[in-house]
């Protein structure tokens, strides 16, 4: 909502953070970093591929990718 348009979408209220932060980990992009409160944040939104591997490992279920909406 008015913020940079991203593939996916980290909820940083649901991150907990992980021990060893799971999500930046195994991204073969290199597209997450290590945010504020050692959270993941987005940093690379073009590498981002959307293939999923992030959202499927978080345990916190904290990683949504985003559909375009072509309509829109
Ligand atoms: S969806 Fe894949 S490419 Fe995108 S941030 Fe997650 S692990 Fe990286
Ligand atoms: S995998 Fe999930 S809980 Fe772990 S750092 Fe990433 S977003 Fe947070």
């Amino acid at each position: 909502m008015g913020k940079q348009k991203s593939s996916i979408t980290i909820d940083p209220a649901k991150c907990a953070p992980c021990t060893g932060q799971i999500c930046i980990g195994v991204c073969p992009q290199g597209a997450l970093e290590e945010g504020r409160n050692r959270k993941p944040q987005v940093i690379e939104v073009v590498q981002c591929t959307k293939c999923g591997v992030c959202v499927n490992l978080c345990p916190a279920k904290a990683i949504t990718i985003n559909v375009s909406n072509p309509k829109k």
